[in-house]
């Protein structure tokens, strides 16, 4: 499998890039508008055709690249059903397959971070993956303090869906602010300060009290991630 992680400093964004391998099919997950430009040379320098971009969440710190690689590429954009975000392809629901190659993804709906919030669980085509959004940060979890989010959903969305993986996983999230770049769901279980050994009331008081000021960006980029990245 091909594989590419991507960073993004400005947002500490994670973008991924999935191939089976040189001169294949491929897709995006989490890409970020101001990097357009990195992607498309990536994808023509690595021979890769575009196939899917997936948006894990509408995003509140940086602008979806989705609609300019659709542009660009006549890539088919994604996300899950509950997304009000124009410029959406397909609208994934629950537990669908994507493929690309040999290459199977599943789409699982994990609503906490937001109530539109999607993972995705690589099982098939390479080593067992979940790209977790915001759902599951390594060591931590997205807030879920706006954008419809709810602690209780966060907390049945790892519990009941996430850490119901194989533990052998490897979780690749969102955002990293810390320079960590994967985990997997067995260290996660074990390690997560948020989860490992915690009630729902309990995650529902750390959640709760987490005092983050709102994202610098989040006041352009959520309208904008309504509509198709155009700021
Ligand atoms: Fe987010």
């Amino acid at each position: 499998m091909l594989f590419r992680q991507l960073f993004e400093p400005v947002s500490s964004t994670y973008t991924y890039i999935i191939a089976t391998n040189y001169g294949r099919e491929a897709l995006m997950i989490d890409p970020v508008k101001e990097q357009t430009p990195t992607y498309l040379r990536i994808l023509k320098e690595l021979d890769l055709k575009l196939v899917y971009a997936i948006d894990t969440h509408t995003h509140a710190d940086h602008v979806t690249a989705l609609g300019e690689l659709r542009g660009n590429t006549q890539c088919t954009t994604m996300m899950g059903e509950h997304s009000q975000a124009e410029c959406v392809s397909v609208y994934l629901k629950d537990d669908e397959r994507i493929n690309i190659d040999g290459i199977e993804l599943q789409s699982l709906y994990t609503p906490g971070h937001t109530n539109e919030s999607f993972s995705f669980y690589l099982h098939k085509g390479g080593p067992r993956m979940v790209f977790s959004g915001d759902t599951l940060l390594i060591r931590g979890s997205g807030r879920t303090d706006f954008q419809n989010g709810s602690a209780e959903a966060s907390y049945h969305s790892i519990t009941e869906r996430l850490f119901t993986l194989p533990e052998e996983t490897l979780v690749y999230p969102g955002h990293d602010y810390r320079g960590s770049t994967a985990s997997s769901i067995w260290e996660e279980k074990r390690y997560n300060p948020r989860l490992a050994g915690k009630s729902l009331e309990e995650y529902v008081e750390i959640m709760d009290n987490l005092k983050l000021v709102n994202p610098k960006l989040m006041d352009v980029a959520i309208p904008a991630n309504l509509a198709c990245g155009n700021v």
